[in-house]
């Protein structure tokens, strides 16, 4: 691979879980590695999710894509033991598993599915009677058909992770660019030569150059990738999420359909979520906050007593196929790591060592076509003539400015 060494070796755009593992893979190999973000890093999906690591909860068969969730879950105690070490942190990953139940019949017939799908693959899951799930997690409502108990679907605080990744790169020699917005791509013989960054819409563009790029922006890759008149197809899906205290035993991740509880330190659960099309507007509504309401209360009706203490939301970066997009497209220099949607936490570990394998070495040790970004047949359009005009102008202002 070719590095600049005069500027950045990689330039890593978005300050995620995702941009910021895969830059202190990189760091710990000695590659210069500096990560734009355009706000504070870690402060968006990475941080507002659930934090579940949950490869079982997620599928009802095995497939592929099940097999990468599977294998960046068993990354993940190693993962976090070296992120703790390394930034002197403490995050904590939490194995007690998940218990997924019913609340009505056609909730209860999924789960049948799930349950006979994953043991038929030998996967490890339990069913239980309403009565033994009730034992094992007295909040539960006595309303349940039926549960499913996972052993092996984790969780985590993400927060915590997020924090602790941030410092472990620092510490592995990662420059940081907060509050620094990649506004385009600059390329230059068909390859992507730097980054034009912006601190705030009116101010004065800087340009980055490097050897290697990441695109990492989460929901926002797509408007990203766009400057090089590429169509990404990813896109912002809202999830709405509530924090409650004062709760007390709550064993493990509560699931039923899409909502669920997940326990956090100090008597703190968080509930969730909605799944939104509603473009990049980070909106609570009421309508979200009544559905999480209900949901969580059908599941566990103590919630209802629980102080309320937060509410927040986060965009998921969807894709056309819900899969994430990973690898090198038609640019030689510019890595997609994105469209992580719902398991972006669960895949971190997976990602980074893929991506910074297929920086570092040219090959990753997985099978990735089914992620690669070809399968949208990302080929480049002509950058519509008024962008182009608009660079130009752009181009032709930064430079007087620089003249004055
Ligand atoms: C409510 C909710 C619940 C979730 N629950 C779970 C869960 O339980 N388990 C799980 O595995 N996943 C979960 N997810 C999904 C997971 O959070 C995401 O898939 C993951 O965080 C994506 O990480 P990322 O680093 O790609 O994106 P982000 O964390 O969004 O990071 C992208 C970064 O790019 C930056 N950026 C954007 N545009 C620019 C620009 N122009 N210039 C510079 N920087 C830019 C942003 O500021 C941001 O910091 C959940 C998500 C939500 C919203």
């Amino acid at each position: 691979m070719v590095f600049n060494k005069e500027t950045h070796d990689v330039i890593v755009i978005g300050g995620g879980l995702i941009g910021c593992s895969i830059a202190l893979r990189l760091a710990q190999q000695k590659i210069r590695v500096s990560v734009f973000d355009q706000g504070k890093p870690g402060a968006e999906a990475s941080s507002a999710g659930a934090g579940m690591i949950a490869p079982q909860g997620e599928t009802t068969q095995p497939d592929p894509f099940y097999e990468l969730c599977a294998a960046s879950r068993d990354l993940y105690a190693d993962f976090v033991a070296e992120i703790e070490e390394l930034s002197g942190r403490k995050v904590g990953l939490r194995r007690e598993g998940t218990l997924m139940a019913a609340l009505d019949e056609t909730q209860r017939h999924g789960l049948q599915k799930i349950h006979e799908a994953q043991t038929k693959a030998g996967l490890k899951v339990e069913r239980l009677s309403p009565e033994e799930a009730r034992k094992r997690s007295p909040q539960l409502s006595s309303q349940i058909r039926e549960a499913l108990f996972i052993p092996e679907d984790y969780w985590i605080d993400n927060v915590r992770l997020m924090e602790a990744l941030e410092q472990a790169c620092l510490r592995a020699g990662v420059s940081f660019y907060p509050h620094a917005k990649v506004t385009r791509l600059i390329t230059s013989n068909g390859e992507v030569e730097s980054v034009e960054s912006c601190a705030e819409p009116s101010s004065v563009p800087f340009h980055h150059a490097a050897g290697q790029f990441v695109l990492a922006a989460g929901a926002w890759s797509g408007k990203i990738a766009s400057t090089l008149g590429i169509s990404l197809p990813v896109k912002p899906c809202r999830g709405q999420m509530m924090e409650f205290e004062g709760a007390t035993d709550f064993p493990f991740v509560l699931r039923a359909a899409h909502h669920y509880l997940v326990p956090r330190s100090g008597g703190r659960v968080i509930a969730g979520s909605t799944m939104e099309y509603a473009g990049f507007e980070k909106a609570v509504t009421g309508e979200g906050l009544r559905s999480i309401l209900k949901g969580a209360v059908r599941i566990a009706p103590m919630v209802k007593e629980l102080r309320f203490r937060a509410a927040w939301s986060g965009l998921r970066p969807d894709t056309e196929d819900h899969l994430p997009i990973l690898g090198y497209g038609e640019i030689t220099n510019l890595v997609f790591a994105t469209g992580h949607f719902r398991n972006g936490i669960l895949l971190t570990p997976i990602t980074a060592q893929l991506i910074s394998e297929l920086i570092l070495q040219g090959s990753a040790s997985r099978p990735m076509e089914i992620y690669s970004p070809a399968r949208f047949h990302l080929s480049r359009s002509r950058v519509p003539s008024h962008i182009e005009q608009q660079r130009k102008n752009h181009h032709r202002d930064h430079r007087q400015q620089k003249i004055e």
